[in-house]
């Protein structure tokens, strides 16, 4: 028996022949850069979403990028994000020259923390970007509340959260910039790199679809200096057929989910292995399936040498960071998130995983603590 962590060709083949032939519809056409395809795909992931403005750009990371330049957040000012996060969410930030300040997470569910934040905020602060960590949205409504009082702008990171809801409200949409990726490891992934942004003001579609394409507002006009960050047409064309299916697949998600605490419970590993903690009103769509577990690399070592996956989402904390040592954090600095390091282990989760593979999956662990 061999568990991939993800299975990309398992998803593939359900969807073979209709992705095959939207692709090839791009390249006959030869609408390589936006084009219908990409409009199409921004028109109906703006219905899903339930917001007035969808623009897709080149990847997540570029999302986020061109918020915060729409904002216009530089030199001189400060953002708040979370150091347990895929390294995009700070990097931004960096890239601007604009200070990142990292605010502690949750023990429960790893998401940024309401009250690390407030105490983050300085004169110089001018976003907050919190992250709908592996599919489960943040504490937005407080978040909101908070940067209300300050005078800041939220840039809510839902680059692991399509489809998921928190109090009926998608994941994406609780802010006035809401950032995805469709990086192919993503619940919604592309053929290659995409991304999008989401926005319900005006102003910001306008500047955001501008600064995809080098700030360009008329035919090679320039209202500002942008990026080339545009979404390509075979990309549109694949997230349009898999949208069709998102909603489907979530479900499967969350059903292996459910299975999962059922067969950990049935195995008594819980005093090894801490489920994932799900917050009232919040419908998690699983990106990824984190458990804390103990002796967690000798668990992993061993889940990998049986093929049964594990991965590690993630080692190391942003705070920590080479790149970003001139920040000046210190070991022990965010504690809980430094803790989370050493302790989460993802298990594998997609809708096609079968039951035998998710019961080698837990077999395989608890043969490792000999249960
Ligand atoms: C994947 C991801 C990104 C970056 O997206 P790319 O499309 O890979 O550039 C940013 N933030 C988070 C939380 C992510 O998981």
């Amino acid at each position: 028996m061999k568990v991939p962590q993800l299975d990309l060709d398992a998803q593939y083949q359900t969807i073979k022949d209709e992705l095959e032939a939207a692709i090839l519809d791009v390249v006959r056409r030869h609408s390589y850069i936006l084009g219908p395809a990409v409009e199409k795909f921004e028109n109906e992931i703006a219905r899903y979403l339930g917001v007035k403005h969808a623009v897709g750009v080149s990847s997540g990371s570029d999302a986020l990028l061109l918020s915060l330049m729409a904002l216009k957040v530089g030199e001189g000012d400060e953002a708040i994000t979370t150091p347990f996060t895929f390294f995009a969410t700070a990097g931004c930030i960096a890239r601007l020259k604009a200070k990142p300040v990292f605010a502690d997470i949750r023990p429960d569910t790893y998401n940024i923390d309401v009250e690390a934040i407030k105490k983050a905020i300085t004169k110089r602060t001018r976003a907050i970007i919190p992250v709908d960590l592996y599919g489960q949205v943040a504490d937005m409504e407080d978040i909101a509340a908070l940067a209300d009082k300050h005078g800041l702008a939220v840039i809510e990171d839902a680059c692991q959260a399509i489809g998921a809801r928190r109090n009926g409200r998608m994941a994406g949409t609780f802010s006035i910039l809401g950032c995805f990726s469709f990086y192919p490891s993503k619940n919604l992934g592309a053929c290659g790199e995409g991304g999008l942004v989401t926005t319900d003001d005006d102003g910001m579609m306008r500047i955001i679809r501008a600064l995809r394409a080098h700030g360009m507002t008329a035919s090679y006009h320039h209202e500002w200096v942008g990026l080339n960050a545009r979404m390509h047409g075979i990309q549109g064309a694949v997230l349009s057929v898999k949208l069709k299916y998102l909603d489907r697949w979530a479900k499967g998600r969350r059903e292996i989910a459910a299975k999962y605490e059922r067969l950990i419970r049935e195995a008594g590993l819980n005093e090894f292995i801490a489920l994932p903690a799900v917050l009232k009103g919040n419908e998690h769509i699983y990106h990824q399936y984190v458990v804390r577990a103990r002796r967690r690399d000798e668990l992993l070592a061993h889940m990998q040498k049986a093929g049964a996956g594990g991965a590690i989402y993630y080692p190391e904390p942003l705070h920590l960071q080479p790149c970003f040592k001139y920040l000046g954090y210190k070991k022990g600095d965010l504690p809980v998130t430094e803790r989370a390091c050493k302790e989460v282990l993802a298990l594998p989760i997609y809708a096609e995983l079968t039951d035998e593979q998710q019961r080698y999956v837990v077999d395989t662990i608890k043969d490792f603590y000999g249960k």
